[in-house]
């Protein structure tokens, strides 16, 4: 029996990927596995909904690496294949193509998958969710000049699509059920700025209505019906409602499972030759008042790091602890978001680009900042949240505030 340690990494998305990356940067000379379902190597989500969608990039400018990259560092790359039974006993798990492998570490990186919302009529032709490069293959195709779109969901995802339609000729209308976009992930007043771009955009937003059917012709989609009584005539529909942490396979091999799977503080399950990251991974962070799953590549990636630094003993024990950021790019509109605004229960708003900043406040201490196209901004906020020096909100409203000036390293 080889007396190599065994690596196998569920899922090739940015965690997994990132995990198999960092073993072998860490100098892990053992073997490392990297199961991926999807039929593609694996490659970047967040161009799907923005530059891939508008022809800015081609399906093989995703890919994270070449395939020689995966040959070169002796990684096992199983594309289209895909973990179905997992053995904690033997530490084994089984393959859909038939193979089986021994682990020694085993990291579930199986990300998320679209929620389905129960509406009649969502399975007919031409209604879409996005979450792989094969949706946005087939959206891709279909968004051409005179289409007629209908996103169900104004949140990141959705709206960063939408962005992309009037630019290629199509019409395009967001309905979201409640009365403000990406409502419980920002605050009041960026919501409203991206209202506006949208609508100024082209982008037809209906606040505060859902979608009720969606009907059919010839087994085509035609139009939504929605839960004010309007009928939205549709080529397409777009699906984009949120998605759900992949905890199957987590589940039946009887790990804890609560709306992700359940991690510790180093990102490992009750059984400690598993962990789990990134989008499946519910884990108790510093910055959030209870254990959270955040869905971001930079959260992912991060946890990608911060395992393969346990496994390869690069790292000593601690805490995953970094301020999580976030971006989403909706047309000309940069949103970042440094640290975790959910749940927040006041702003206030600074000067920013364009734009202002808007600082979120959870029982009276920072917890988050929102900034549109002010980058500078941002990277403050990042450095305001990674240190004690919070300002509170009555020093963040006083006229003479200034976010970068207060985020500045300090001498001495
Ligand atoms: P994923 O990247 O989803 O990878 C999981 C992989 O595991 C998938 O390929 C899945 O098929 C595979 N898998 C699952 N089960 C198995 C199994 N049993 N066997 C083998 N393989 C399996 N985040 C941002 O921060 N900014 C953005 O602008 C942004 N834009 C986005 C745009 C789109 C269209 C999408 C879909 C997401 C976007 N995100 C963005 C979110 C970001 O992409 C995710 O948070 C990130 O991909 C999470 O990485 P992950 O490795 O946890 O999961």
């Amino acid at each position: 029996m080889s007396s190599r340690r065994r690596v196998v990494i569920v899922g090739g998305g940015h965690g997994g990927f990132e995990t198999a990356r960092s073993l072998r940067e860490n100098g892990f000379e053992g073997a490392l596995t990297l199961v991926s379902e999807e039929s593609f190597a694996p490659y970047e989500r967040p161009p799907l909904s923005k530059a891939y969608l508008v022809g800015q990039v081609c399906a093989t400018d995703l890919a994270f690496r070449e395939k020689s990259f995966y040959r070169d560092n002796d990684i096992e790359l199983l594309v289209g294949d895909k973990v179905v039974g997992l053995d904690r006993a033997d530490r084994t798990v089984c393959l859909s193509e038939g193979g089986v492998r021994g682990y020694d570490d085993l990291v579930l990186a199986v990300g998320a998958s679209p929620v389905l919302p129960d509406i009649p009529g969502s399975g007919l032709e031409g209604v879409e969710v996005l979450r792989t490069l094969a949706d946005a293959q087939r959206l891709r195709a279909r968004l051409a000049p005179g289409q007629r779109l209908v996103v169900v969901g104004g949140g990141f995802i959705g709206l960063e699509l939408a962005s992309c339609a009037p630019g290629l000729g199509v019409d395009v209308t967001v309905v979201e059920v409640a009365d403000r976009l990406m409502a419980g992930k920002i605050s009041v007043p960026t919501a409203q700025h991206f209202l506006d771009f949208h609508r100024g955009n082209g982008v037809v937003c209906r606040l505060g209505t859902g979608a009720r059917a969606i009907e059919g012709a010839g087994g085509r989609v035609c139009a939504v019906h929605t839960t004010g009584g309007s009928r939205l005539p549709a080529d397409l529909v777009v699906l984009a409602v949120g998605v759900r942490p992949r905890t199957e396979l987590a589940r039946a091999a009887g790990l804890a499972v609560d709306d992700g799977i359940l991690v510790d503080t180093d990102l490992r399950t009750q059984d400690p030759a598993i962990s789990a990251i990134g989008d499946c991974a519910r884990f108790p962070s510093p910055h959030a008042g209870a254990p959270v799953r955040i869905e971001s590549v930079q959260n992912a990636a991060d946890q990608a790091r911060h395992v393969a630094a346990r496994i390869t003993g690069a790292a000593t024990a601690q805490a995953f602890s970094p301020v999580p950021w976030f971006w989403s790019q909706q047309g000309t509109m940069k949103l970042q978001i440094a640290g975790l605004t959910t749940g927040h229960d006041h702003v206030v708003t600074v000067p920013g680009g364009r734009h202002p900043s808007a600082l979120c406040f959870r029982e009276e201490r920072l917890v988050g900042i929102e900034t549109i196209n002010a980058p500078r901004h941002h990277l403050s906020g990042r450095r305001l949240l990674a240190s004690e020096r919070r300002p509170t909100a009555a020093e963040a409203a006083a006229p003479d505030f200034d976010l970068d000036l207060i985020a500045a390293p300090r001498r001495g």
